[in-house]
C-alpha cells in the first residue's frame, strides 16, 4: 500500500511514552498511518521528506488565545499596565473591531501560530461590537486550512453595571444565547478529524452575569460541548468576588455548574490547594500562559503542583496584546523555564512541558483521541523542527532537551489535516503580503493612527 506522506530519517516524538530515534512516520488519507525505525519496513510513498537529524514532534496546542488582540500589540498606552488597567484601555480600541478586521487578525494569528509549530488553536473572541465575527473566523480557518476551535466569548457588564468594558461591546442575555445556538448549528463539527468546534466562553465571572454562565452550562449540556473562562487569574477578581458573590472565584465556578470535565480554564493563578483538588477532581482542565503571566507581572499558577493533583494542564500564548508573540514553542520553553524557577531543576523537564503543550492542550480542548500525540490513526498535524547549525551545536544527547534549550526553534515543516502549510519555515499561503498590509491599515484604524 502506498501512503501520502513518509517523512523518514528524524528523531519521532511519538508522545509522552514513545520516541523513535532514527524512525519514520508515514501519513495517509490526513491520518498518521503507521510510525518505525528501520527505514526498511515503511511502505512506499508518494512524496518522502528527508528530515536528517531533525525533531519530529506532534503540533502543539493553543489552549487559550485572543487572535483579535494583534492589531493592538505592544500598545505603548498601557503596556506597563495591571491587568485591569491594560483591559480598561483597550477596550475603547476593540469596540472598532469588524468582520474584516477580526478576518484578517484571524489569518495573521493562524500563520503566526503555523510558524511556531501549532496546528490546533482555540480562540476565545469575547468583543462583539458587530455580529458574525466568529463567523469570518471561520472563513479565516478554512481559507488557511488550519484546525479551528472557536469559542463563543461574551461579556454582559458594561461600566455602567460595575464591569470594566464600554457598553459598545457587551451584549445582552438573549443575544448571546441565540448567536451561540446559531453559531453551534452552523460550526460545530463533533465528528473524527474535524477542522472546526465551537466551544461556550463568557468571558470571566466578573464581566458576564450569572444568568450566562448557567445557562451556557446548559446548552453545553443539551449541544455536548465544552466551556471555557478566564477564572482566578488576578486578586481583583478575587475582591470583585467577595463583593458581589460573597465567595471566591472557584465556588462561584461551582455553584454556576461549571465544576465538570468540559470545563477548561484559563491562568487559574489564585486557587487554594483545597479549590484545584476539587476541580481536579471534577475533571476541570487548565491552560496556563506562562509569557501573559509574566508580562502582566500578576502571578503564575504551579502547573506542575497541579498536575501532581490530577489536574490536566496545557498552554496557551493568550491574546496577543499581553504576550504580543504567537509561538507556541516559546510559550512552551517559557512554561519550563517558570516550573523550573519556581521549583527547581529536579522539578520539570522539557519533556513535561512538550507533553502540557501537546497532550495536556488537547486534554483542554477534550480531543486527546486524535491530536496531541502521532500514533498510528491520530490526525496528520505535526512538526518538523529547524534549529540552525549554530543553535545546535554541541547538542548530542536528547534532542527533546536540546529542542527547547537550546534557542530558537521554529517550524520547518507544519503539517495540518495531512497539507503542508509551512515549508522550510516559510508559510505557503500564496496572499500573504497582502493580508499584512490590510491588517495593517486595520491595525492603524483600530490604534487611530
Ligand atoms: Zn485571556
Amino acid at each position: 500500500m502506498t501512503v501520502d506522506l513518509l517523512i523518514r530519517d528524524a528523531y519521532i516524538y511519538v508522545d509522552r511514552d514513545h520516541e523513535i530515534a532514527d524512525g519514520w512516520l508515514a501519513i495517509k488519507d490526513r491520518r498518521v498511518h503507521s510510525v518505525g525505525a528501520e527505514v526498511a519496513t515503511a511502505p512506499p510513498a508518494r512524496t518522502i521528506l528527508s528530515a536528517r537529524v531533525q525533531l519530529v514532534t506532534p503540533g502543539l496546542i493553543n489552549a487559550h488565545h485572543h487572535m483579535y488582540q494583534n492589531l493592538t500589540r505592544a500598545y505603548a498606552p498601557v503596556t506597563n499596565g495591571t491587568l485591569f488597567e491594560w483591559l480598561t484601555g483597550l477596550y475603547p480600541l476593540w469596540a472598532d473591531l469588524d468582520a474584516e478586521s477580526v478576518y484578517l487578525s484571524t489569518c495573521v494569528a493562524m500563520v503566526e501560530l503555523l510558524m511556531g509549530g501549532c496546528t490546533t488553536s482555540m480562540d476565545h473572541m469575547y468583543v462583539h461590537p458587530k455580529p458574525f465575527l466568529i463567523d469570518a473566523q471561520f472563513r479565516a480557518a478554512r481559507d488557511i486550512g488550519f484546525r479551528f476551535y472557536a469559542t463563543r466569548g461574551s461579556m454582559t457588564r458594561s461600566v455602567k453595571d460595575g464591569g470594566l468594558p464600554p457598553a459598545s461591546v457587551v451584549q445582552d442575555e438573549d443575544t448571546i444565547l441565540a448567536d451561540s445556538e446559531r453559531l453551534v448549528a452552523a460550526f460545530h463539527d463533533a465528528s473524527p478529524g474535524a477542522m472546526g468546534r465551537v466551544a461556550l466562553a463568557p468571558c470571566s465571572l466578573f464581566s458576564v452575569s450569572e444568568r450566562i454562565m448557567t445557562e451556557s452550562a446548559r446548552l453545553a449540556e443539551k449541544h455536548d460541548l465544552r466551556l471555557h473562562t478566564h477564572l482566578a487569574e488576578d486578586p481583583d477578581e478575587d475582591r470583585y468576588c467577595a463583593d458581589v458573590y460573597g465567595c471566591t472565584p472557584t465556588e462561584y465556578f461551582e455553584r454556576v455548574g461549571w465544576a465538570t470535565p468540559r470545563s477548561w480554564v484559563a491562568h487559574y493563578i489564585y486557587p487554594s490547594s483545597d479549590e484545584i483538588d476539587r476541580l481536579a477532581h471534577a475533571g476541570v482542565c487548565t491552560a496556563q500562559c506562562p509569557c501573559s503571566n509574566m508580562m502582566i507581572g500578576g502571578g503564575a499558577a504551579d502547573a506542575m503542583g497541579m498536575r501532581r493533583r490530577g489536574m490536566r494542564v496545557g498552554l496557551g500564548c493568550d491574546g496577543s496584546a499581553s504576550t504580543d508573540h504567537g509561538s507556541m514553542w516559546l510559550e512552551t520553553r517559557m512554561a519550563l523555564l517558570l516550573g523550573r524557577f519556581r521549583n527547581g531543576p529536579h522539578s520539570m523537564s522539557a519533556r513535561d512541558a512538550l507533553d502540557m503543550a501537546t497532550r495536556g492542550g488537547a486534554a483542554c480542548l477534550g480531543w486527546e483521541d486524535e491530536i496531541g500525540h502521532l500514533r498510528p490513526g491520530a490526525c496528520a498535524d505535526l512538526v518538523i523542527w529547524k534549529m540552525s547549525d549554530i543553535a545546535r551545536a554541541g547538542a548530542l544527547s536528547d534532542p527533546v532537551e536540546a529542542w527547547l534549550r537550546c534557542a530558537p526553534a521554529v517550524a520547518g515543516t507544519t503539517i495540518v489535516n495531512g497539507a503542508i502549510l509551512v515549508e522550510d519555515g516559510v508559510p505557503v499561503m500564496s496572499n500573504l503580503a497582502e493580508i499584512l498590509r490590510d491588517h495593517a491599515r486595520e491595525a492603524r484604524r483600530i490604534q487611530r493612527l
